[in-house]
């Protein structure tokens, strides 16, 4: 299965013969074993499967695997908001003491979550402006820099990320690039492509569609070496869960395992299955939608450009807009409609 299209409508939930042809929604808080000896397993993730629906649940778990196919990624998890998400993706490898870099062009309700309520858990963000030179984000980077932070698309400013720039910035301090695609969404971008580690998204948006269901995603490329010394508690013992250790139980899957064992059992911020639900309906027509919301939002960005009441526009498909370079690059099927 390679077409985005067919990911769009398929990925993720695969009935067997006889089995319901649509993601059942498995509303449950919990589930039912055997024998003690296989839930202790399940405490213990030496054992796959659900133990409570506040860390996973079987409806969630088959959009959260679309959504991973989707991006290109090895693992997800869907969590209740996109504030939550991008929430997770930095407290997931970021501890009061440490800080890190984000562009400025980013989602006011990221801004805030950033500067005022991480800061007061003593995580400190640095801003750095997307013209800032190499030397300039360089020079905000310590060794207790834990990640860089950028949108695919800004919201609202339509900035976009040359990701291939800043993920070699980000690994050159061996630290990851976190991708916040919820504007370009998969169909047009897939920021692993282009070297960025960890993706989010508000679901909220162009995922649901539909305007009626608050959720968020964070996807796993599987990528980056979280082994490095930069990252102690993949490769410390972990007590909480009987002394695991993320990158030696979990390889590629460190990262993503980590953010749904510790942060959705310790904050909570679970998507119910009933809105897991929806988001798939929604994301079985997201690349219908994309492709004509693209469409349209050129025809109304040229209008706009050839009326002498307007004084600019700024869309990055438009010819000569300051962003075209950098979107040809990287939607470049976006832009070919
Ligand atoms: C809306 C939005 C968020 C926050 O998502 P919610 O689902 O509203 O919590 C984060 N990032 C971007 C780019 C957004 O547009």
């Amino acid at each position: 299965m390679s077409n985005i299209e067919t990911k769009c409508v398929q990925s993720g939930y695969t009935p067997e013969n006889g089995e319901p042809r649509v993601l059942p929604i498995y509303q449950s808080t919990t589930y039912k074993y055997d024998s003690s000896e296989h839930l202790g397993e399940l405490f213990d993730l030496t054992a796959p499967g659900h133990m409570y629906t506040r860390i996973s649940n079987p409806t969630v778990e088959c959009v959260e695997n679309k959504i991973a196919d989707l991006e290109g990624g090895v693992g997800a998890i869907c969590v209740s908001s996109g504030q939550a998400a991008n929430m997770f993706a930095v407290l997931n490898i970021a501890s009061a003491g440490d800080n890190f870099v984000s562009l400025t062009t980013i989602y006011g309700g990221t801004t805030n979550l950033f500067g005022v309520t991480l800061k007061r858990m003593g995580v400190e963000v640095r801003f750095a402006e997307p013209s800032f030179t190499d030397e300039q984000i360089e020079a905000l980077i310590d060794e207790n820099t834990r990640c860089i932070f950028g949108e695919t698309i800004a919201n609202p400013s339509l900035d976009v990320l040359d990701i291939e720039r800043f993920a070699k910035l980000a690994h050159k301090y061996e630290i990851p690039l976190i991708v916040d695609n919820t504007f370009a969404t998969p169909v047009n971008c897939r920021p692993f492509e282009f070297g960025a580690d960890v993706v989010t998204h508000s679901t909220t948006k162009y995922m649901d569609g539909h305007a009626c269901v608050v959720g968020g995603v964070i996807v796993d490329s599987g990528n980056f070496n979280w082994a490095g010394k930069k990252f102690p508690m993949f490769t410390e013992p972990d007590e909480s869960y009987h002394g695991v250790v993320y990158t030696e139980s979990f390889g590629k899957l460190a990262y993503i395992t980590k953010a749904r064992v510790q942060l959705l059992r310790d904050i909570g911020a679970t998507p119910a299955p009933m809105s897991a639900f929806l988001l798939n309906l929604g994301l079985e027509t997201l690349h219908l939608r994309v492709e004509r919301h693209c469409e349209n939002a050129l025809k109304v960005a040229k209008f706009l450009k050839d009326n002498d009441k307007i004084a600019w526009v700024h869309y990055p498909d438009l010819d000569g807009d300051s962003e075209n370079e950098r979107a040809k690059n990287i939607f470049p099927k976006a832009l070919a409609v």
